[in-house]
């Protein structure tokens, strides 16, 4: 089929894989909700408000979604979502999933669900394993009665807060994640959360699948509360991010798209989330242990100048809290800085050559990569100094006598 179209890419990111731009897929113009509304009349049911379908489509991972859904307009709160359950062949589908997420569980398996509704498919995997386990169903909107195994929280999952307290050995989420304006976020959130508990936990996750609606132009899937709308594959980029797939198929005459996850994070991101916690940590006693350096160079009375105020010279100043009062002489190697002032703290910038009539004992250089080209334009330009101190290593460093590596010759 060769369609001769004008494509216009707008600047939306698309919430499953963050590519920036995305292409105008469906304008539904303004509707009711479709699902949570619950007319209780005709009348009521025409003063609805209308709210605007406007569906696009990410060209990376082929998602799409109603750029202007606002979560606000959905009253989740007051309407419960009733999903119709009954139908034989959903039946069938529903028994199905169950004995494939059992396939993966221990004999005595703690699981929860995220956005359990009335409960049915947690019960059905109670009653497959006779009660056998603690299942823990979570729903902000509905309070089914505890009993018999399975327990209801009426609250959000929070992932970083409630995994390691239930420590689960799955978590389901069966639509629910076409509702969500950020279903990466949660996906992330129980990654991180699992890869930190240190336990193998699976996610086992469904939604809705538009697949079918490309070959057959049809439009009756796209409606307000469903602000995503899950391809097979933008379905497999999302649960990748939550960690190994183990399994992705359609199900229910593709109809729907389902997945098992092994939550977990890559062990490179882990490696790399320690290294920050770590140069956070280190950074605080760093910044204490050069102010307080600085401080005791000004206390000795030594003469200090700060070789550049603007960028990372104004950076390092604000960081080590060098005060005007304390430390008022600022220098810069660029002639037109000369009469500028640094920003916050105000010390007056000079050129260079104020050195030659102002002798120093100390000249700090916050910009290390380029204290060899400023040492040597001292040494051209006779500007003499007791010391030459750089930052490195969380302390203050003598450039001719420490050790750094910063010190390489500039080429001639
Ligand atoms: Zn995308």
């Amino acid at each position: 089929m060769s369609e001769s179209v004008t494509v216009r890419p707008l600047e939306t990111p698309c919430p499953v894989c963050a590519h920036t731009l995305a292409v105008p897929f469906f304008a539904g113009g303004q509707q009711p909700l479709a699902t949570l509304g619950w007319p209780q009349s005709g009348d009521e049911a025409l003063a609805m408000p209308r709210l605007p379908l406007d569906f696009v489509q990410c060209p990376r991972c082929s998602h799409v979604w109603n750029t202007a859904f606002r979560y606000d307009a959905v009253p989740y709160r007051s309407q419960p979502n009733r999903m119709y359950n009954n139908g034989r062949i959903w039946q069938g589908h529903l028994a199905e999933t169950r004995d494939r997420l059992l396939s993966y569980l221990p004999p005595v398996p703690t699981v929860v669900e995220i956005g359990c509704g009335d409960g049915h498919f947690l019960r059905a995997l109670a009653e497959a394993r006779a009660g056998q386990g603690d299942y823990i169903g979570f729903d902000p909107n509905s309070s089914p009665e505890t009993g018999q195994g399975v327990r209801f929280q009426a609250r959000l999952f929070e992932p970083l807060r409630d995994v390691p307290l239930f420590l689960p050995d799955a978590v389901v989420i069966r639509h629910v994640l076409e509702h969500l304006t950020a279903p990466a976020m949660l996906l992330e959130q129980l990654a991180w959360a699992v890869a930190q508990s240190g336990k193998v936990c699976h996610l086992f996750a469904e939604v809705p699948c538009i697949d079918r609606v490309f070959g057959s132009d049809r439009l009756a899937d796209f409606f307000y509360e469903h602000v995503s709308h899950f391809t097979g594959d933008s379905f497999r980029h999302l649960l990748a991010r939550a960690g190994s797939l183990r399994e992705v198929a359609h199900g229910y005459d593709g109809e729907v798209v389902y997945a098992c996850v092994e939550l977990g994070v890559a062990p490179a991101h882990t490696a790399r989330a320690a290294a920050a916690a770590a140069f956070a940590q280190r950074s605080v006693a760093n910044r204490a242990r050069i102010a307080e350096k600085l401080a005791a160079l000004h206390a000795l009375g030594a003469r200090v100048a700060i070789w550049g105020g603007t960028g990372k010279s104004a950076a390092f100043i604000h960081h080590y809290a060098l005060d005007a009062e304390r430390f008022p002489l600022v220098v810069d190697s660029d002639a037109a800085k000369a009469g500028t002032f640094v920003p916050g703290t105000g010390q007056q910038i000079y050129f260079r050559d104020q050195l030659k009539a102002q002798p120093v004992d100390v000249v700090i250089i916050p910009t290390q990569w380029r204290a060899g080209d400023i040492v040597a334009e001292m040494a051209r330009e006779g500007i003499v100094t007791g010391q030459v101190l750089i930052e490195h290593g969380g302390d203050l460093v003598d450039f001719f006598a420490g050790t750094h590596p910063y010190r390489q010759r500039p080429a001639a």
